[in-house]
């Protein structure tokens, strides 16, 4: 491009010199010419004018014998052989007009010689007449020259015009060339300037449309030549350039990508703390664990805690068939045993640590990790922050449940106490009278069981008690719930159960405790039973606790041993139909107000 810029220029110059050469040289070859002529023009006006004073002064000489007329004479005679002699010098200009001069020298020579000099010796006071004849012979010899003087005037004239025109036409036909010239220099740098966009616009486009696409945040691959070296190297760099922004964003979205990971992390991390600190069961916050260390990381979580038997078992996992296999327990021992963290390509075991003691193992397996040759996933520095927060909150659910379960258990048999039967009372309550399902409810007392604190001690009573506890445990399923609800009264709940069923449950608890047999082998203690049911009319919990224990004192006042149903003691029911030992005996005696306590 460069190249064509030069050689255009040239171009401009080299046409500018010619000219000016050219011009030059015209003016050279025709000037001379035109200045020859006009110089013999006017060297013949000064002979002319030289030879009229010298013909003057003659005549003025030979009309008055008066010697100052010869001064003119003289002076032109001198001016015309000064004009002769110059005339000379021009003789090679023109033939025909060398030929005029030559002539022209002769007719001066002639008139010179026939009349002027003559008349300068004729003497003064001559006749008038022959002076007369004198002066006309002296005319007639003027007028001979005088003509071949207008001749070789008009000659030399005419040659002048012929020269002056010659070169006014070299002029002309030179401004005629030059005007040619110019617009053949102005064709051509049109031409070349068309030419020169044509070359241009290309590239320019190119780096233009480079330009925009960096702009758009493109990346420029391998771009066409554009023909003009310098634009190729500026394409070039822009691909260059496009390609270097390209890598800095792909770090920059990298790396803002893991800032905006890390801070979810950290945010599902503080989320995670938020419900752990709303856990009150150790259940609930083993199923959050895993579930937020599943989310952390896409794998899959188990929460591992020491058994009694002494090797840790899984307690919570987010996917029950793949969290929790033999494989898993291996590591998760590992990192029990000594309280740090295992990690593998696949998998990374963190132990819980409180109070100086491993509290529980949380595992989680990358099943996808192998696979994709990834490495331990991300997610598992995040994996450490949860680990802490969820020691801290499982010491302080474990400590929370431990003192719940004192509080809801009764110390010596490990039953419910009387606070707990009020809770659960309430909801199973609730939920049979919403729904009308049947609930029934057993009072056991024991029977003079003060004898046997009597006779064998406090001690003896409370093993005593503690037994009966398991035997009716023993006899219930797992949707019965059982209390102690005074010093030796069991009270028994039974969800969706009729007072029907309750007896004949009820009848087989009271064998039960009849078949205990303390150290003597003898039989030792008996229970008496009231048995009631969820009825209408019944208001609260505690009216159906007073209906089973109405029956109780029943069966107390009926002899004890006995398994007495509220139903069967209720207004306009028929007389009670005790079960058990005494049921001969209930049927003999009449239940009494007021009869012996229990
Ligand atoms: P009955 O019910 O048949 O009328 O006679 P009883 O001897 O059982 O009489 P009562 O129900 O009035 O007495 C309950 C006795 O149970 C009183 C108390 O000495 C004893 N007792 C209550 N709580 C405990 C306990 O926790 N341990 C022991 N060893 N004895 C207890
Ligand atoms: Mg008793
Ligand atoms: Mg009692």
């Amino acid at each position: 491009m460069r190249g064509t810029v030069r050689s255009l220029l040239a171009a401009v110059v080299g046409a500018v010199l010619l000219m000016l050469t050219v011009t030059t040289y015209v003016l050279g070859v025709t000037q001379p010419r035109v200045q020859d002529y006009t110089a013999i023009t006017r060297e013949l006006r000064v002979s002319h004018e030289a030879m009229l004073d010298q013909e003057t002064g003659l005549r003025a000489w030979l009309a008055t014998g008066d010697r100052r007329f010869l001064q003119p004479y003289e002076s032109g005679r001198d001016a015309a052989a000064g004009a002769q002699a110059r005339l000379r010098g021009h003789l090679h200009a023109d033939d025909e007009l060398a030929s005029r001069l030559v002539d022209l020298a002769l007719a001066q020579q002639s008139w010179q010689q026939q009349w002027a000099k003559p008349a300068l010796q004729r003497p003064v006071g001559a006749p008038v007449a022959d002076t007369a004849r004198f002066l006309v012979q002296g005319k007639e010899s003027f007028d001979v020259y005088r003509r071949v003087s207008a001749d070789a005037v008009a000659v030399s004239a005419a040659g002048r015009d012929a020269a002056m025109r010659v070169q006014q036409r070299a002029l002309q036909g030179l401004a005629l060339s030059q005007v040619i010239l110019g617009a053949l220099a102005v064709a051509v740098l049109l031409r070349r300037t068309r030419r020169l966009v044509e070359l241009l616009e290309a590239p320019v486009q190119l780096v233009e449309g480079a330009i925009a696409r960096i702009h758009r945040g493109e990346v420029l691959g391998d771009l066409p030549a554009s023909g003009a070296g310098e634009l190729d190297d500026v394409v070039a760099a822009l691909v260059q350039l496009s390609q270097d922004l390209d890598r800095e964003r792909a770090t920059s979205q990298a790396q803002q990508a893991d800032v905006r990971r890390s801070r979810e992390q950290l945010e599902a991390v503080l989320a995670a703390g938020r419900a752990m600190a709303a856990c009150t069961s150790s259940a609930a916050l083993a199923g959050l664990v895993v579930r937020s260390s599943a989310e952390l990381t896409g794998g899959l979580g188990s929460l591992w805690v020491r058994t009694e038997q002494g090797p840790h078992g899984c307690v919570a996992w987010s996917d029950p068939l793949q969290a929790c296999t033999d494989e898993h327990a291996e590591v998760v021992a590992a990192a029990a045993t000594d309280g740090r963290r295992r990690e593998g390509p696949d998998h990374v075991a963190l132990p819980l640590i409180g109070s100086g003691q491993v509290l529980a193992v949380l595992h989680v397996a990358f099943p996808d990790a192998l696979a994709d040759g990834a490495g331990t996933p991300a997610g598992c520095t995040a994996l450490e922050t949860l680990t802490v927060s969820a020691a801290a909150h499982w010491e302080a659910v474990q400590l929370h449940e431990a003192t719940r379960e004192r509080a809801a258990k009764d110390q010596l048999t490990g039953l419910g106490n009387r606070h707990t039967m009020q809770e659960e009372m309430s909801v199973e309550w609730a939920r049979s009278t919403r729904h009308g399902r049947p609930l029934s409810l057993g009072m056991i007392d024991l029977d003079h069981f003060k004898k046997i604190n009597d006779t064998g001690g406090h001690l003896a009573g409370d093993a005593w008690l503690k037994l009966v506890a398991e035997v009716v445990g023993a006899q219930l399923r797992s949707s019965d719930r059982v209390y102690r609800y005074g010093g030796e009264e069991i009270a028994v709940m039974l969800p969706e159960t009729a007072e029907d069923d309750a007896a004949v449950l009820f009848e087989r608890i009271r064998a039960a405790i009849e078949g205990v047999r303390g150290p003597d082998a003898a039989p030792s203690a008996t229970a008496s039973i009231g048995v009631a049911e969820l009825r209408p009319g019944m208001l609260e919990p505690e009216d159906l606790i007073g209906s089973a224990d109405r029956a109780l004192y029943a069966a107390k006042r009926a002899g004890r041993n006995l398994v007495v149903r509220a139903g069967v003691l209720e207004p306009g029911r028929q007389d009670p139909q005790p079960t058990g030992a005494g049921a001969e005996r209930v049927g003999a005696e009449r239940v009494a107000d007021g009869a012996e306590g229990r």
